[in-house]
């Protein structure tokens, strides 16, 4: 990737910000054929887009406030993601609980309707349950006042490997992506942005690039941006931050999910099975600070605690979380104090110096938010470029019928590249963790192929060991590094640092100390 960059005098587009925003444009455009350069400050994913529920959907709770547009386009883009990444998105079924009268034939109308926006890319038709039959799919459901319940489908996924899997998409199209690569400082000509300045971390090496349109995808850092091409621009986003906590599976013991259409603060909330573990969220805090490690507030994992307390036969207490996370949203900024009524829809600006800003939007939205900027950027600054291509274009590691139970089975069609490196004894097949279904080779494969250069890296977002539980991470790190190490030839001093930053931010992820 370096050699690329050092090797290209001007790019046709510069993307600053590798999230889900940021590489669906580089994989976009660089399957539309244009020279892409796309800059990560810290690891692909490292923000908002590894911290989701991990739902591609339309979104029940945008349907609830009216926001049929946003659903029917989140609906048509959870089929096409469904189609071109089958390795890395499920249908999942969900159940909404009924303890009064009224909620069978309200919720089961409303997810009726959803069936039908969602048309011949629809996951199944959603369905009225008995009590009988809602026990049997949720068995630990808090039976009193049962009455039934409504089932329904929506997709499922996991966020950092499909981000991995998109750098790596762009990059088999030919876009140079690069990880630990901050950009500090916007060019201009003219007074129009011409290229940016930035640092690559790794080499400690600063580097000036030329492209003929730079394009902000930075989420919640979108204003820091912003302020980079103009002091005095008008901040455009506002930030809420939700949480997850992840229980062991026993606390929902089967493959249904549970959605819980209203809480306290008139949200909605999800149970549901991952990896072998459940996750439980999410909250809407409105936060003044923007960070890259988010800290979990004690009243949000309180909030959470309570409300699926209600629902379940067990109730779960924090000595039962294996890991708590928060992510923030990037939301455009609207007129109300409440953060949960602003839309989910995207936006794109324009600067006066031909900076192209695309904020908000949803993961489930990310390939049509990159077709919409690229239309714009190629016509406004007069790019040689071929169609979109992504409606129907395979993400990497693209392999029809996967076994979602399989320890492997989130590297698709590259999985066969790894069992090959533990048949030929290249590297053992050994755990990293009596807790982890996670192996040695799986850090060799993402050092030399996926780009991982930190513990952390490998920890949270090549495999998703932090989010499943943080304790069990914190004691896997020295075998992780001292495995990297030998990798990327690193010395004892490397191993030291890069364990004791992990153990630094892996803290954040217990519950009981925050
Ligand atoms: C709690 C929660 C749950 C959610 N659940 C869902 C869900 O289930 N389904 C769904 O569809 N959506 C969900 N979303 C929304 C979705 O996660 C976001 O819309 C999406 O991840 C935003 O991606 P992004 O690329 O815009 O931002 P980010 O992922 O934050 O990416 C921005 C990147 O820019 C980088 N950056 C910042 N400054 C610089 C710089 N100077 N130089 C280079 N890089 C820089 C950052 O490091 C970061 O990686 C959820 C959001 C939250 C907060």
């Amino acid at each position: 990737m370096i050699q690329q960059l050092e090797a290209t005098a001007e790019w046709d587009i510069c993307i600053i910000g590798g999230g889900a925003t940021g590489l669906g444009i580089a994989v976009d455009a660089a399957s539309r054929g244009l020279k892409t350069l796309l800059l990560e400050k810290f690891d692909f994913a490292k923000g908002t887009s590894s911290r989701s529920t991990k739902l591609v959907h339309g979104g029940v709770r945008y349907l609830q406030q009216g926001n049929i547009k946003l659903v029917i386009e989140a609906l048509k883009e959870r089929g096409m993601l469904l189609k071109n990444a089958p390795h890395l998105v499920k249908n999942q079924s969900f159940i909404v609980p009924n303890y009064k009268w009224w909620e069978g034939p309200f919720y089961g109308f409303g997810l009726k309707v959803y069936d039908w926006m969602a048309g011949s890319l629809g996951l199944g038709p959603s369905q009225f349950l008995s009590r009988e039959e809602t026990l049997q799919l949720a068995p630990t459901l808090d039976e009193e006042g049962l009455r039934g319940g409504v089932l329904y489908h929506d997709g499922q996924f996991d966020d950092a490997r499909l981000a991995i899997h998109l750098a790596m998409t762009a990059a088999d199209h030919g876009a140079t992506v690069l990880n630990y690569a901050g950009v500090e400082k916007l060019l201009k000509e003219k007074g129009k942005v011409c290229g940016v300045q930035f640092t690559e971390a790794i080499l400690a090496k600063q580097y000036e690039i030329r492209s003929k349109v730079v394009i902000n995808a930075t989420g919640v850092f979108t204003d820091s941006i912003l302020k980079m091409d103009d002091a005095n621009a008008e901040t455009l986003i506002t930030v809420s931050q939700g949480i997850h906590i992840v229980l062991d599976r026993n606390f929902l013991s089967s493959d249904t999910a549970i959605m819980i259409p209203r809480t306290d603060d008139k949200r909605v909330l999800f149970a549901v099975p991952w990896h072998h573990k459940i996750i439980i969220g999410t909250t809407e805090t409105p936060i003044d600070k923007v960070s890259d490690e988010p800290v979990v507030l004690h009243e949000e994992v309180e909030f959470v605690l309570h409300h699926i307390s209600k629902y379940l036969t067990k109730d779960p207490g924090l000595a039962d979380i294996r890991s708590v996370f928060a992510g923030l949203r990037p939301l455009v900024k609207g007129n109300t104090k409440y953060t949960a009524a602003l839309s989910r829809e995207h936006h794109i600006a324009i600067s006066d110096s031909e900076l192209i800003t695309i904020v908000g939007g949803k993961w489930t939205t990310y390939r049509k938010m990159a077709e919409d900027v690229l239309d714009i950027a190629v016509i406004k600054a007069g790019l040689q470029s071929n169609e979109c291509k992504t409606r129907e274009l395979a993400i990497h590691g693209y392999k029809n019928e996967t076994d979602f139970d399989s320890p492997l089975y989130y590297y698709g069609s590259d999985q066969e590249f790894i069992l090959q490196m533990i048949k030929t004894g290249e590297t053992p097949g050994e755990f990293i963790h009596p807790a982890f279904p996670f192996i040695k080779a799986e850090i060799i494969w993402a050092v030399q192929q996926e780009m991982c250069m930190t513990v952390e890296d490998f920890l949270s977002r090549r495999t998703r060991a932090l989010l499943l539980d943080a304790k069990a991470a914190i004691e896997s790190a020295p075998l992780v590094a001292s495995v990297m190490a030998k990798e990327l030839q690193r010395n004892d001093d490397w191993i030291r640092n890069q364990v004791d930053i992990f153990n630094t931010l892996a803290q954040n992820y217990l519950p009981s100390i925050n």
